[in-house]
């Protein structure tokens, strides 16, 4: 079974939780628990991983997409809390320390069983996928390379269940049409329309969204 939680989100689903412009999720899957972006802002991170009852120290992986501050502006609050992490970076990211090690991504491939990164692409950005029993989940952090870039490099890994996470400026509609759960967050513009074309698989997102998977 795989869980997902949003942790940092430009809207908010649960009162608890602030909203800030920004991304950051947590993966509990296959026995690991992992931490997708940072959110933009350490202290709203740190509050809003307290209000889900989210100890940093049970984190022993953090993914980064990409460097932009809506993503990895919690990472240095959170390394303080728990540096005894492994993080996954994309090839051009440069500037964490005090964790316990470093990995970077330049293609397509497995990080863990189970766990996968598309690699840095465009010199930007890497998405995650995760093993369900019905195929890959896809988190994603803005989706500035284009989708089918993204979608190509999970292809050898898998059909795609679902995805969660930023989808920016995405408008190739057709390019979800097989999915069963699409769930629209942070930067995502078009979520009117994914809502309208997708109403079985759509999944509103913000802060506090819980996914059960699986
Ligand atoms: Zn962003
Ligand atoms: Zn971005």
């Amino acid at each position: 079974m795989i869980v997902l939680t949003i942790i940092y989100d430009n809207s908010a689903v649960d009162a608890k939780l602030k909203a800030d412009w920004g991304f950051a999720a947590l993966i509990q899957a296959h026995g690991r628990t992992l931490l997708f972006d940072t959110g933009g802002n350490g202290q709203i991170l740190l509050d809003n991983m307290r209000a889900l009852q989210i100890d940093p120290k049970t984190i022993s992986d953090v993914f980064i997409s990409h460097g932009h501050f809506d993503h990895i502006g919690g990472l240095s609050h959170f390394l303080n809390e728990n540096g005894d992490v492994i993080v996954h970076a994309p090839l051009s990211f440069r500037g964490v320390s005090h964790a316990r090690a470093v990995k970077y991504y330049d293609h397509p491939q497995k990080i863990y069983d189970h766990f996968f990164s598309s690699g840095e692409l465009d010199h930007i950005e890497q998405s995650l996928a995760v093993d369900t029993d019905n195929g890959l989940l896809l988190v994603s952090g803005c989706s500035h390379p284009a989708m089918a870039q993204i979608l190509g490099a999970f292809a050898p890994f898998g059909p795609i269940y679902g995805i969660v996470g930023g989808l920016h400026g995405f408008d190739q509609f057709h390019l979800f049409d097989e999915m069963t759960l699409i769930c629209p967050a942070h930067c995502t513009k078009a979520v009117l329309e994914i809502k309208n074309r997708f109403p079985q698989a759509y999944v509103a997102g913000g802060a506090g969204r819980i996914l059960t998977i699986g």
